[in-house]
């Protein structure tokens, strides 16, 4: 749910332009993580961001039984804001700031990294039930990644009636509903409760879209995407349309296009692979930094970079 990036997912094959063709619909990369099973939608070869939104874990629905599931022990953030939302489930919340706050559906658990930052994201023991949900991030502006670490709860945002169905604003603003959250870039993101019929989002043609159905069957702009799957949707935009025979719950996220240098790696978001390189030798040396996380899971070392030991990264 916050895994590391790989490789594979962050290759520089060109960020593909979503002005022609303006729809795409593409599958997610399956991802496991030990016994939980998570479709990543972002970032994806020839597709690394949309807006500012870097990275699009979908947690595939789990059944809890024993007590486990989701157990990532304390790992950094450098770069970006980690956005946790759930539809079922329970999800504990324990970082380097001394926060410890317990998610569930319907709630958000904001936390912003900048300059640095480490957090676990644990089972309470306690539940038991499906666990379903996703974990996203969003890149921070190069003014913003200097910024002290932050993190916000939200138990309640605005939500409003759409046509057949339901929407609430997580990150951002759609009409006059504003999220209280933290977001220092144009970017929205909403979730979509929609019953069977059809739906007109209000867009921004500034803002390029991407649409990740969490449950059902959903139509956008005409295409049908199930879950698994991103449904990219360039600028031009002034409303998406939306329709669905059966109860569907979807994400629609959206911002300007992140017009900075982009690069990640493992956990981290920078400019440069330099601050990627600074940041995995101040995780590896266990200083100030990142802090420390009262968690009783073992803390998450760096992979070997696929860059050389003591080459000047660019
Ligand atoms: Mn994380």
């Amino acid at each position: 749910m916050s895994g590391p990036l790989d490789v594979d997912d962050t290759a520089e094959a060109g960020r593909g332009t979503l002005d022609a063709p303006p729809l795409e619909v593409t599958a997610d990369r399956e991802v496991a993580f030990g016994e939980v099973q998570v479709w990543r939608a972002l970032p994806r070869r020839g597709r690394r961001s949309i807006g500012p939104w870097c990275f699009a874990d979908h947690l595939r629905p789990t059944m809890i039984e024993d007590g486990r599931g989701l157990d990532i022990g304390p790992h950094p953030h450098i770069g970006l804001q980690t956005v946790t939302w759930l539809v079922a489930g329970q999800v504990l919340h324990r970082d380097s700031l001394g926060n410890e706050q317990l998610v569930r559906p319907g709630q958000l658990n904001l936390m912003t990294a900048g300059r640095g930052v480490a957090h676990s994201e644990e089972t309470t023991g306690i539940h038991r039930g499906p666990l379903h949900g996703v974990q996203l991030w969003m890149a921070q502006a190069p003014d913003a990644r200097q910024d002290p670490p932050a993190f916000e709860h939200h138990g309640e945002l605005p939500t409003d009636d759409l046509g057949s169905g339901q929407l609430t604003v997580i990150i951002g603003e759609l009409g006059s509903l504003r999220s209280p959250a933290r977001c220092d870039l144009p970017a929205m993101g909403i979730d979509l409760r929609l019953r069977a019929g059809t739906a007109a989002v209000p867009g921004r043609p500034d803002f390029e879209y991407g649409c990740l159905v969490l449950e059902g069957a959903l139509s956008v702009e005409g295409h049908l995407v199930l879950p698994g799957h991103l449904a990219a949707l360039g600028r031009g935009r002034s409303s998406i349309d939306l329709g669905t025979a059966e109860p569907s719950r979807a994400l629609l996220l959206g911002g300007r296009p992140f017009g900075h240098s982009l690069h990640m790696w493992w956990n981290f978001v920078a400019g440069d692979r330099h601050e990627i390189e600074l940041a995995r030798r101040d995780w590896a040396a266990g200083g100030d930094r990142f802090g420390r996380v009262a968690s009783s899971l073992p803390r998450i070392e760096a992979p070997e970079p696929p860059w050389q030991f003591g080459e000047r990264p660019s």
